[in-house]
């Protein structure tokens, strides 16, 4: 579909955004919300290593910031051999907005490898229905 594609291109256009001076892995995350809009976001590294940011959280700050709290899709794009699938933490970020059955597109510089969904990723998952 179109809006995949378009989100797709969003996570790769942001890689090139990325300020990864040390690891040098660069990370594009875009996030579809529930207002249709696209909010996309990159890795932005640190020399304190542990304050970095990842790509998935400054698109979910993005997102949050345009007034969006529901994340319908996200992708994330990463080169390298591996899929580049979100941090543990990212995870967990990415529960916060959105459902277990939404799905995380997977990609590379060359486009979609691979489609889960949150609950695969994080299965048996905490999230704002334990607290409310
Ligand atoms: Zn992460």
């Amino acid at each position: 579909m179109q809006q995949q594609k378009t989100l797709i291109a969003a996570a790769i256009a942001a890689m090139d955004k990325a300020y990864a001076p040390y690891s040098k892995f660069h990370v594009g995350a875009a996030i579809l919300a529930a207002d249709g809009k696209i909010h996309s976001g990159c890795n932005v590294e640190n020399a304190a290593y542990p304050v970095g940011n990842c790509a998935e959280a400054s698109a979910i700050s993005a997102m949050v910031l345009a007034g969006q709290s529901k994340i319908l899709a996200i992708a994330v794009a990463g080169a390298g051999d591996e899929l580049c699938t979100p941090c543990g933490g990212c995870r967990q970020r990415i529960r916060e907005f959105a459902e277990p059955e939404t799905p995380i597109l997977i990609c590379d510089t060359k486009g979609l490898r691979y489609t889960t969904t949150l609950a695969e990723l994080l299965p048996l998952s905490f999230g704002p229905d334990n607290l409310s």
